[in-house]
Order: C-alpha cells, then sequence, then structure tokens
C-alpha cells in the first residue's frame, strides 16, 4: 500500500545555494567553494553549485557504504514502499520541478512537465513494482553426466540449479545535463529498488532539480545514507568517485570521450560499468513511405529539447527521388511551426542551448560546414516579432531574452559523409539532410559512423522496412516512427554510443550480481 506523503520544496531557486545531500543531511562542500550556474534563456545567474572535491566523495561513499547491510536486507515491499511515494512527491510538485527544470536546462516548460518529470514519477513506480513482484530468478532441474578431468570419472547427478540476484554494494551514478533530473532517476530508481546504495554526481551544468529531489528523499522517509548526492565537477568530483575503492558499480551517461575515460578507470578497478553515451543517429527515409509523416517526424527528431537529446535525427539521408520534396515540405513546416524562445511560452517549441560553452561548440559546427562550402539555411520563422536578429553562425537574439544562448533551426545540405558536421554529435538545433539512390547505399552510409544508439527507417514495404532495420548496426530502431519508448525494452548502443543496455529488466540485471546456486539432490 502506498503511504500518504507531502513535502514543500523551494520554488524560486534564484537565491538558494546548492548544498551536498550526505547521510540524510545537506551539507555545505570542504572546500568551500561553489561553481557559477546560469539560466540559459537569461545569462543571469542562479543557484551556485558545489564544487566538491574527494573529501565530500568519501564522505558519501562511507554513507552509502555504512547503509548498505541494512537497505538490502530491508523487504522489497518496504523499500517499494517508500519508492513509490517518491514518486507521489514527483507527481505533486511536478509544476515546480518542471518550472525549474526549465530555467536551469533551457528546455520548455512543457516538454518538462508532460515528458521529464512525469517519466521520473513512473521510473520509481516501475521499479518498486518489479522489486514487490519479486525478480524474476531462473530454475532448472538437469540430470548431468559430469566428467572431472583430473579424476576421469564420471559422477552422474541430478542438480538443481536456480539464479540469485543480489545488491552489489555502493553505486556510482553520473549523469549529463539534456535530461536532468529523468536521467538521475532512471538510474537511481533500479539501483536502490534492489538494494544497492548509492552516491549520484549529476552535471554541474543543470543540478537544480536534483537539489530538490533531496527533499523529496527526505520526505519520503528514504533512511539516511542510501541516496547521497554530491554536485561538482566531474574532475574534482566524478572522478575521485568513480575511482573510490568502496564503489562496486558504476553507471554513467554522457559524452564518449568522458565514458572512455571512466570506462578505463572503472573497468581497470574491476567494477561493473555501464556507459550509455552519446549519438549522430541516421535516418533513412525511402521515396515510398508516408513522406509527410515523415516531414513531421523529422522536424521533432531534429528540434525537440533544442535537438539535445542523445537519439536526435541529426543525419538524414532521403531518397532521391523525394529528396527536394522532402527538403520543400521541411523548409515551409520549420519556418510556420517552429517556434523559438521563451520556455515558459507554451507555444514555443524550443528554448535555448543549456549552457554558453555548449552554445560556443554547436554555432562552431555551424561555421565549419559554412567554411567547408556545405549550404547552410537558418529557418527562423519571418513573421515571429520576438525574433529580432540572427547573426551569421546561426545566433538568435530573441526579445526579452536578449543574453539567452539561442541557436536557430539549422538545416544543413550539400556537405560530405566525411565531414565532422556528419560525423560527430552537435547535439543542438541542427540537422545534416542527404541523398541517397539504392537501398544498400542508404544502409552503408547510415551505418557509416562510430556511433550506434539509434536510427530509424521509412518506407511502406514493410518487407524491405524490416529488412533494412535488421541491418542497422544501433541499438534501438524505429520503423515509420521515432522515440516511441517503451520502458521494459532495452536501451544502449554499440560502438561509441556505449557497451551496456538498461530499462526495465535490463536495468535489474545490471544492478545486481547473478549468482548460480547448483544443488546436488
Ligand atoms: P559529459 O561527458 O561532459 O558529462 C557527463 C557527466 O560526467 C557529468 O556529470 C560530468 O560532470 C561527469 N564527468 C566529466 N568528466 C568526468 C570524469 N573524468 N570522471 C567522472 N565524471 C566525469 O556529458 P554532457 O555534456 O554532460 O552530456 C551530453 C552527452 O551525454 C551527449 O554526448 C549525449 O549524447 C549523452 N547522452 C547520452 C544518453 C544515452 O542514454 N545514451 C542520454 C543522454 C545524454
Amino acid at each position: 500500500m502506498t503511504k500518504t506523503c507531502t513535502v514543500a520544496i523551494p520554488t524560486d531557486m534564484r537565491d538558494v545555494k546548492i548544498r551536498n545531500y550526505i547521510n540524510g543531511e545537506w551539507v555545505a562542500p570542504t572546500t568551500g567553494q561553489y561553481l557559477k550556474n546560469f539560466n540559459p534563456a537569461t545569462g543571469q545567474e542562479i543557484a551556485p553549485i558545489p564544487d566538491s572535491n574527494s573529501t565530500d566523495i568519501d564522505h558519501a561513499v562511507r554513507a552509502a557504504k555504512a547503509a548498505f547491510p541494512m537497505w538490502s536486507a530491508m523487504p522489497g515491499v518496504d523499500r517499494a514502499a517508500i519508492m513509490n511515494c517518491v514518486a507521489d512527491l514527483i507527481d505533486q510538485n511536478c509544476a515546480t520541478l518542471a518550472a525549474l527544470e526549465s530555467q536551469d536546462q533551457g528546455k520548455t516548460v512543457t516538454s518538462a512537465a508532460t515528458i521529464d518529470i512525469p517519466k521520473c514519477a513512473a521510473y520509481f513506480r516501475q521499479f518498486a513494482k518489479y522489486v514487490t513482484e519479486g525478480i524474476r530468478e531462473t530454475e532448472s532441474s538437469v540430470k548431468l553426466g559430469c566428467t572431472m578431468s583430473s579424476i576421469s570419472k564420471v559422477v552422474p547427478s541430478v542438480q538443481k540449479a536456480t539464479t540469485q540476484h543480489v545488491a552489489s554494494g555502493v553505486a556510482a551514478l553520473i549523469t549529463p545535463w539534456n535530461f536532468p533530473l529523468l536521467m538521475v532517476c532512471e538510474k537511481l530508481a533500479p539501483c536502490i529498488a534492489v538494494g544497492n546504495t548509492c552516491v549520484v554526481k549529476p552535471t554541474e551544468i543543470t543540478s537544480v532539480t536534483t537539489y530538490l529531489l533531496t527533499h523529496i528523499l527526505q520526505a519520503a522517509g528514504m533512511p539516511k545514507g542510501v541516496v547521497n548526492i554530491v554536485f561538482g565537477s566531474g574532475v574534482n568530483a566524478g572522478e575521485p568517485l568513480v575511482k573510490h575503492r568502496d564503489v562496486r558499480l558504476v553507471s554513467f551517461t554522457g559524452g564518449c570521450v568522458t565514458g572512455a575515460k571512466i570506462g578505463s578507470l572503472a573497468g581497470g578497478l574491476f567494477k561493473r560499468v555501464s556507459l550509455e553515451l552519446g549519438g549522430k543517429s541516421p535516418s533513412l527515409i525511402f521515396s515510398d513511405c508516408n513522406l509527410e509523416h515523415a516531414v513531421t517526424t523529422h522536424i521533432r527528431g531534429a528540434f525537440q529539447n533544442q535537438g539535445e537529446i542523445c537519439i536526435a535525427a541529426a543525419r538524414q539521408y532521403v531518397q532521391r527521388g523525394v529528396y527536394e520534396k522532402f527538403l520543400e515540405m521541411f523548409r515551409k513546416q520549420v519556418r510556420q511551426e517552429i517556434c523559438v524562445g521563451d520556455p515558459s511560452n507554451p507555444k514555443t517549441f524550443y528554448g535555448p542551448v543549456s549552457s554558453k560553452q555548449h552554445l560556443e561548440k554547436v554555432t562552431s559546427y555551424i561555421r565549419l560546414a559554412q567554411e567547408e562550402g556545405a549550404k547552410v539555411e537558418f529557418l527562423t520563422n519571418p513573421n515571429d516579432p520576438a525574433v529580432l536578429n540572427v547573426s551569421t553562425d546561426g545566433r538568435m537574439t530573441i526579445k526579452g531574452f536578449e543574453n539567452g544562448y539561442f541557436v536557430a533551426p539549422t538545416l544543413i545540405t550539400n556537405i560530405k559523409q566525411s565531414s565532422r558536421v556528419v560525423q560527430e554529435e552537435i547535439f543542438g538545433p541542427v540537422v545534416c539532410v542527404m541523398p541517397f539512390d539504392t537501398e544498400e547505399e542508404g544502409i552503408q552510409l547510415a551505418n557509416d559512423t562510430q556511433y550506434g544508439l539509434a536510427a530509424t527507417v521509412w518506407s511502406e514495404d514493410q518487407n524491405k522496412l524490416m529488412r533494412v532495420m535488421r541491418q542497422l548496426n544501433s541499438g534501438s530502431v524505429w520503423g515509420n516512427g521515432w522515440l516511441a519508448w517503451d520502458d521494459c525494452m532495452p536501451f544502449g548502443g554499440m560502438g561509441c554510443s556505449g557497451t551496456t543496455r538498461e530499462h526495465g529488466p535490463w536495468s535489474l540485471e545490471f544492478y545486481t550480481e547473478t549468482k548460480a546456486l547448483y544443488t546436488h539432490v
């Protein structure tokens, strides 16, 4: 039964200093230092972030280690009751969490209120349910004729074999900035559901809602030390966490370069590691598809969440017969329907990119495309009075938000497949659209990447659709759609996009040690 719970969380973070949450208490970083934090829509400072170091991490890991015997031994139903209460409190505070997520990250309030925050609550409920119902253990009875070479004698026996899933210990959960609270909850829910305790190190770019989560955890009755949250940079806080000797498991979502570093550090110390990394997802749009549906979906795929989605449809290959038509429809619809600006306005499709540093990165790719002679078009709405200016590298000046980090919806064509603009993850509202001729060529172009996170294929021919989907080297492939989500399906990438699968049963697998128990009868 879900218990009734309530909480009062801060509703305005302008004057709040974020603090670490260790052993159930809010504490300042031992360094006494804070990192600056900005609202990307206004460029104004909000809620400074603790610049924590290895001492803070050590305190947090010790607290998690001390809480592990109690939490891992607690009956699943009791853990689930606390998690369901966390879910209820997230739902109750959805409006505040969404508004503050928007102020910290730049995404629209509508998007945070309808996608990010409800999904956070859903993750806690999903894994509370799993743990209440019991983690599936496989059992078999087999008659074995077992030859032991050293004895060279056959020992026949009937054997009962059972798998057991046990909590690993203290987990390190390290997350990125594009879906700040969602990424934390996606890891936290399965991690603690199965009995692990943890230290979360959210990104220093967007820490606000994870700080608010600490209030929710406490109000929900989460025992001290089960969830510890340490804020700070990757180098000063993230790396000591990965290296800490008492951390048994590391779940990381972020960029490929950081992932490679964390993978080698953690792997070398024999920790379980999950790497969920970047992407440059291809779409193959065949001439026999429903073009209208494909165009609408690919506009969303390119620009939703400012293009800051790991599975964004960033490389769109369109069969030559409909290439020009696709571009014509794409340009027209973006200009008419994609409103960029105030993230709190329900009509806004996307807001500013997450930080000044990221604005520089995104616009540097636009300049590179221009230098390489590609065709670069900024598809802003000519009738939108809020758009005061678009600079030559795509920066937008929005009325009332003149210091914000806005980038125009950017369409790049006539670009070489080998260009860094096509090959590297830009992670902004910038899309490359290129033609292809045959099915073989399309598959070859789509797979010509170091990444392998997601892909989409568009055709009305069901046989072709499935044939092509099966040949794409991506962890998730959609046919005639994009981002239709099932949290019971595996999610993860190939190549530079990652090494593991999470979500649903795959998360339970990752966050537990699986033992094989054999009983001879
Ligand atoms: P990032 O790699 O810069 O940082 C991610 C996290 O790692 C942050 O918390 C950061 O502080 C920490 N970190 C940095 N250096 C570290 C180190 N040496 N040791 C330990 N921790 C360290 O990534 P980002 O810019 O925050 O996020 C964007 C990236 O995340 C994109 O590449 C995007 O595709 C990817 N992403 C992937 C998924 C997925 O599920 N595959 C989902 C969302 C985002």
